[in-house]
Formats: C-alpha cells, sequence, structure tokens
C-alpha cells in the first residue's frame, strides 16, 4: 500500500489505508470514514439493516474498524489529535457494529402490556409490539420514556413479566412513541417458532458492497 497514492481526485499524498477497496491518505481515510460513520448513524435511527444489507454493513464496519485501528497504532506517524480522532472514529464504527451484528429482528405485530414503576403508582399500557428479536423488541407506545429506563413486559395471555432495559426512543407521532427494548431476564420470551430460520427469506440477488451502501457525500 506504500506505494500507492491517494485515490482522492487531485490529492498527490501516499495511501495509507483503503475503504471500499480505494486507497487513500490519512486525512481523506479519515474525511470519508468520519461520514460514512454517520450515514450509518442516521440510516440506524431509521430502519435496521436485514439479510444481504445487514452483512454488507457489518463486512464494511468491520473493515474500516480495522483500518481506523491500524491507522491509530501507528503512532509515531499521527499527531496526538490525529490519533484521539482515529480512536474516536474506530470507538463509533464498533459502536454500530454491536448494534448491527445483535439479533436480526423479525416484524411481529403481537399485542403486549407495558408495566413502568412511576412515583405514583404502577402504570400499564395495552400496546403491540412492531418487531422482534431473541432478546428485543421494538414496540410502540403512547408514553415517551428514557434510554435506561427499566420496563417490564408481559404477554397479555401469560402471567409471566419479563424486565427490559429501553436501549433508544424514536418519536413516531403527537403522543407516539417506537421504543427498542433489551430483554434482560429471559432468554426466549417471544418462543422459539417466531424466531425459525424458516422466516427468514434468502436474498433475491447478489450486489456489490458499494451498491448497497449510501453513497458518502462530498466525493
Ligand atoms: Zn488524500
Amino acid at each position: 500500500m506504500n506505494e500507492s497514492t491517494c485515490g482522492w481526485a487531485g490529492c498527490s499524498k501516499g495511501a495509507e489505508a483503503e475503504l471500499d477497496a480505494r486507497p487513500l491518505c490519512r486525512s481523506h481515510f479519515f474525511e470519508i470514514a468520519a461520514k460514512w460513520v454517520e450515514k450509518h448513524r442516521e440510516s440506524l435511527q431509521r430502519t435496521e439493516p436485514t439479510g444481504e444489507h445487514r452483512l454488507a454493513v457489518l463486512k464494511f464496519l468491520s473493515a474500516l474498524i480495522s483500518q481506523t485501528t491500524n491507522l491509530a497504532t501507528r503512532a509515531k506517524f499521527l499527531s496526538p489529535s490525529q490519533r484521539d480522532q482515529f480512536n474516536e472514529l474506530s470507538t463509533a464504527a464498533l459502536g454500530l457494529y454491536k448494534r448491527v451484528q445483535r439479533d436480526p429482528r423479525v416484524p411481529l405485530n403481537m399485542p403486549i402490556l407495558l408495566h413502568r414503576d412511576t412515583s405514583l403508582e404502577e402504570s400499564q399500557e395495552l400496546t403491540y409490539t412492531v418487531d422482534v428479536s431473541k432478546k428485543g423488541a421494538s414496540i410502540a407506545t403512547i408514553r415517551s420514556c428514557g434510554v435506561g429506563e427499566k420496563i417490564w413486559i408481559q404477554k397479555p395471555t401469560n402471567p409471566l413479566r419479563s424486565l427490559a432495559r429501553v436501549a433508544w426512543v424514536k418519536k413516531t407521532g403527537p403522543a407516539q412513541f417506537l421504543i427498542g427494548l433489551d430483554i434482560l431476564d429471559h432468554e426466549n420470551f417471544w418462543g422459539a417458532n417466531i424466531l425459525s430460520p424458516v422466516r427468514i427469506r434468502k436474498p433475491r440477488s447478489r450486489r456489490s458492497l458499494s451498491q448497497m451502501l449510501p453513497k458518502p457525500v462530498g466525493d
């Protein structure tokens, strides 16, 4: 890689890393990688990647993390502030990677009871799931809550309650929210049949990694 030059138009610096098979100097690598990470973060707020797209995102983030880590460990070539930048980028990419790597979600509309402990009294809401994963769920609710808040969930037909932690909150309308829950004390709350592999469809076509990912801005 030492012999190639940066693939950014007009840049003649030596390539020190590559992104999506494109050799880049450290500045352009950082610039493009930071934009990608931000795009993925925004996209994850809207939708959870599935199937082939999910694998492409994981592959991309994993390559980005290893390239960034390589660059950041070349301490003598980097200024302390550059090293900090690369470390932050690698941490951000790793956070996204872990988030995408979690168990895949399956669309599922199921009635669910939410129990919350408020300072006044316990409140209960009958609502529905939007999708579920082995140890998580997206649930519609009329009351907002904070990330980290603990909520009990219960199937209306079953007395068993399970403790969950709010991982994210999204406002979807006036007094309408979608919350992402991580189930804390139950390995298989939804039942094995709901998440069986039969429900996972085979990808229809094979596309290259770059076709499946959003284009970075300013490239
Ligand atoms: Zn460059």
